[in-house]
């Protein structure tokens, strides 16, 4: 029996079901459980093609299998992703990958497992309703452009959506923000 198992060529698969709900949960629908694996996704996407150790076909194989412990991880693969939505377009499924990988980020916020640089970009946002400071060179870059300046953003509406009990990193900022950031 025991020579019959070492011989068989079947890995035995285990899902972890429960993981995979939490995702679901985050994710807002099971769109994820029909890909099959054709991998159109990976032909397409620019961070595969500079880290061949992105794989969003791997991603969404690992994702089914439910486990988020190796898609959470501190250091994971999912924060190369580029956000660039060509997965989105690209899947004959809908799998739409690139969601699931941001759903994928928010549990791993939630676990604190996120990167250092995800969290100044947050809090940036969070500060100043932009993910990068408006500083005085890109004001003058704009205008020797002829573009408009940058339109107020509602920050109250903002932290309302992102951090409703979170206090405000920092000093208390303006309740809009338009220019003022340099
Ligand atoms: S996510 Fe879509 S494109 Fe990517 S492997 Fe699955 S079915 Fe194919
Ligand atoms: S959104 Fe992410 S996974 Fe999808 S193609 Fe772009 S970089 Fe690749």
């Amino acid at each position: 029996m025991e020579a019959e198992q070492a011989a068989s060529p079947h890995k035995r698969i285990r899902i972890d079901f429960a993981q995979r709900r939490r995702l679901l949960a985050v994710l807002g629908g099971n769109h994820v459980n029909y890909c099959y694996q054709c991998g159109a996704c990976v032909g397409d996407c620019p961070t595969t093609r500079f880290f061949p150790s992105f794989n969003p076909r791997e991603i969404m194989l690992t994702a089914l299998l439910g486990d988020l412990g190796t898609l959470l991880a501190p250091g994971s693969v999912i924060w190369k992703c580029s956000n660039c939505y060509n997965c989105y377009e690209r899947c004959p499924q809908d799998v739409r990958p690139v969601e699931v990988i941001i759903a994928l980020k928010n549990l791993a916020r939630e676990e604190g497992t996120h990167p250092e640089e995800a969290q100044t970009i947050y809090e940036t946002i969070l500060k100043t309703g932009r993910s990068a400071p408006v500083i005085a060179s890109l004001k003058r870059k704009r205008e020797s452009m002829g573009l408009p300046p940058l339109p107020a953003i509602d920050m109250g509406e903002l932290r309302a959506v992102l951090a409703p009990e979170d206090p405000p990193p920092g000093d208390s900022p303006p309740s809009s923000t338009a220019e003022s950031e340099s």
